[in-house]
């Protein structure tokens, strides 16, 4: 039995204790044995492709998004492919925070282990200096981030920067995930309650609701098991033993509940809505998902949908990367997307640090 050690819940005692991580840069869960604990056999050529698909999914649905973010459906002419405009006036294959703060979030697993302070600064390294922005700018921070990111800076506890308010459930985490189950999918068989647990907690110091921590905690599991070459049907069934288990340990929130359970099957657009709502955008993105035959179609469904499109798409294009893998998305898509080296800078390592 994993968990009452774990997780959100096993940092109360020490938040009550009087605890500070203000100056610190230790691990700021109680998971014990870090670095025993994570240690998985190196994946194989497959895995590695999945892996690489997750993150790369991420920035190429975001990129696909930019150009028509906050556009209502079908007011513009569909998204086939890489457009410049948009509300940030990027050029064709550039993409925005949703892989940003990704990128910010894998450099840190790369080079702290699991270490939520750093992961906060390096979002704020990107929203006061630009790093991880393919502009060398950061042009698109939201309030809430903005809110969360302002109080890390004052008092340097990431454990309640983030809003824990329900009004505040954007889909700013979710967004972003991929680094998590990336670096720790291969747990799915011993202790998938540790991938929730880790999702959940890299939502803390931007998204602190309810929603946003279970939709972290779900997406998740989901992400990892697509990863370890669950098949699409079994990760998104109800009776998928991993979702079981972890609904067992520690129920999701309503709202996402219902999501995993497959509202997302029963609905269709305008009910499906790719809004900046945790809830509704991850509906959307496992709507897109779903029902698509390949890569391609799934990104591009999410896109579609308008309002928070590049977020929809980067929600979707890590569920269709780790599906299909780098190799099932489209090679135009991979060849015009900006700032693959940078990308790759992230990625690669945070492969090979599976096997540490
Ligand atoms: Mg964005």
């Amino acid at each position: 039995m994993v968990g009452d050690s774990v997780g959100v819940q096993g940092l109360a005692p020490a938040l009550a204790g009087g605890a500070s991580l203000q100056g610190t840069i230790q691990p700021t869960t109680g998971i014990p044995s870090l670095e025993i604990a994570t240690r998985t056999a190196m994946p194989d050529n497959q895995t590695i492709d999945r892996c690489r698909g997750t993150l790369l999914g991420l920035a190429i649905g975001d990129a696909l998004g930019a150009a028509v973010e906050f556009q209502r459906p079908g007011t513009f002419p569909p998204v086939l492919g890489y457009r410049d405009g948009g509300p940030h006036g990027l050029a064709a294959g550039e993409w925005t925070d949703d892989t940003s703060m990704a990128l910010a979030l894998g450099d840190s697993l790369v080079n702290r282990g699991w270490d939520l302070a750093d992961q906060a600064r390096r979002y704020v390294a990107w929203w006061r200096e630009g790093a991880y922005s393919i502009t060398g700018n950061c042009f698109d921070i939201g309030l809430t981030v903005v809110g969360a990111l302002e109080r890390f800076s004052a008092d340097g506890d990431p454990l309640l920067s983030g809003d824990p308010s329900e009004r505040a459930s954007g889909n700013g985490s979710i967004m972003r995930l991929a680094p998590v189950p990336i670096r720790y999918s291969g747990l799915l068989g011993a202790d998938p309650a540790q991938i929730a647990c880790r999702a959940e907690e890299s939502s803390l110091p931007t998204h602190a609701s309810p929603q946003c921590l279970s939709a972290c905690r779900y997406f998740a599991l989901v992400l990892s098991g697509l990863i370890e070459g669950v098949s699409r049907e079994e990760v998104l069934s109800q009776e998928w033993e991993v979702f079981e288990r972890e609904q067992a340990r520690e129920p999701l929130h309503p709202a996402i509940l219902a999501v995993a359970l497959g509202s997302f099957r029963e609905k269709g657009p305008p009910e499906i809505r790719g809004s900046g709502y945790v809830v509704e955008s991850l509906e959307a993105a496992l709507w897109a998902f779903s029902q698509a035959a390949d890569a391609r179609e799934a990104i591009l469904a999410a896109v579609n949908l308008g309002h928070d499109a590049d977020t929809t798409g980067a929600v979707c294009g890590q569920l269709a990367g780790a599906c299909w893998g780098e190799s099932g998305l489209p090679a135009e898509w991979r060849d015009q997307l900006c700032g693959r080296d940078q990308i790759d800078r992230v990625l690669e390592p945070l492969i090979a640090a599976r096997g540490t």
